[in-house]
């Protein structure tokens, strides 16, 4: 057997190939023409919303996070089956404006925005989730200049924590966000201001599989947005309280329980209609939608033994999956599941170091992984790789060219 992790298991297998999309491995990599690239899975992504809507409580709007894949044609198939997107840069933003997606419903977040992306946001007529007070001046000014006044949510650096949590992006010092303190004062200006406040955005942090921490951090957003709403200019209209929904990426990790957090959610919202009956919940969702829809496929170019560690080398690499290479933000490298695509029925029956084809030692794809005998020729699968892959590497390091990337 390969040296997989339940997750890859959603991929189907015939004969001896792995299944993408229906269509097994070696012909989907000659229908593409040649290696290493992405693939990415329709249906896996439809059954993935599907599931997310079934655990998630009725009237909670659904929002992708553009930059976990940006790829366009997995976001326009996304934008038939979600609520709205989020974007973080004025190219992500084309690419959910080029979508059936009303802008109203499409927003845009992230630190150190230039007064060109306010401009083009303020056109399109998104909702902008303002990050620092400075960045609420600048767009004031924006505003009044092209005479539309855009609404605008204030992202808020929560006075609490994300524990667990993979990567934190809230709570503490934080580039990200108006701290919670000073928010009630920043409400206050806003009322001379000629933008329209519509709510708030409090986001905690990323890559979380503990369905109590979870929990907890949805408990106490919503109650901090309700304190905050207090001090607001005009009801709360826009409410999105973050995600950091996880996916399990290693051995130990277990897939987190969304049910669990999706019930809670619905348990704390009936409270939350009667304070803010306006507002529209949304929350705001990446890797865990596409994550586990797409795999990595590089070609083995060589086979070396080395003092009797055997090496399978690939024409893949970091430059195109920094994330499997353990160097996007791991403190240790562990590997991600990886399977030889086209040997799926094959007993695992030997050790073997994946690599890729850089000048670096960093260049490990798996370390030391079971695997059936591969040879020159044979495709290699890295799992899970539908979240901050390619634009998330260093894709022109050493001038190899870009993966291709396809939905299938
Ligand atoms: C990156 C980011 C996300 C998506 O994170 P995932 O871990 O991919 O779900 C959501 N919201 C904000 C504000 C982000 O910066």
């Amino acid at each position: 057997m390969n040296d997989l992790s339940p997750a890859s298991a959603r991929f189907a297998i015939a004969d001896s190939d792995l299944l993408v999309g229906g269509i097994p491995l070696g012909r989907l990599a000659e229908r593409v023409g040649s290696t290493p690239f992405f693939a990415y899975d329709r249906q896996l992504l439809t059954e993935r919303i599907r599931w997310l809507r079934q655990c998630l409580p009725e009237g909670v709007a659904l929002s992708y996070a553009v930059k976990a894949n940006p790829m366009p044609a997995v976001v326009q198939h996304l934008a038939t089956l979600v609520d709205g997107f989020d974007v973080a840069s004025a190219r992500e933003m084309q690419i959910a404006l080029d979508t059936p997606v009303t802008p109203a419903h499409v927003s845009f977040a992230g630190p150190g925005k230039t007064d060109a992306e306010l401009r083009q946001a303020i056109a399109a007529g998104i909702i902008i989730h303002v990050e620092s007070e400075g960045e609420l001046t600048r767009l004031d000014g924006l505003a009044r200049r092209s005479g539309h006044r855009p609404e605008v949510a204030l992202r808020v650096n929560p006075d609490f924590d994300l524990k667990a949590s993979g990567m934190r992006m809230g709570g503490g010092a934080q580039q990200f966000g108006i701290d919670a303190e000073r928010v009630p004062e920043v409400l206050g200006r806003m009322h001379g201001l000629d933008v329209d406040f519509v709510g708030f955005h409090i986001y905690a942090g990323s890559q979380n599989l503990n369905a109590d921490s979870l929990m907890e951090v949805q408990e106490k957003t919503l109650e901090l947005a309700v304190r905050l709403s207090c001090h607001a200019p005009s009801p709360v209209r826009h409410l999105n309280i973050g995600g950091g929904f996880g996916i399990p990426y290693f051995p130990k990790d277990h897939p987190l329980d969304v049910a669990l957090v999706g019930g809670r959610l619905g348990a704390l919202m009936p409270e939350l209609q009667r304070t803010l009956p306006e507002a529209r919940v949304v929350v705001e969702l990446g890797r865990y939608i596409v994550g586990e829809c797409g795999i990595y496929v590089s070609r083995i170019v060589d086979r070396k033994v080395s003092r009797g560690q055997v090496f399978l080398i690939t024409d893949g690499g970091l430059n195109h999956h920094l994330a499997a290479s353990g160097n996007f933000g791991q403190v240790i490298r562990r590997n991600y599941p990886v399977a030889i695509g086209n040997r799926m029925a094959a007993p695992a029956e030997e050790t073997a170091s994946v690599v890729g084809c850089l000048c670096t030692p960093l260049d490990l794809l798996a370390d030391k992984v079971r695997l059936p005998r591969a040879e020159v020729g044979d495709l290699v699968v890295i799992f899970q790789s539908g979240a901050y892959g390619p634009t998330a590497s260093p894709t022109r390091f050493l001038g190899h060219p870009p993966p291709m990337e396809i939905l299938v």
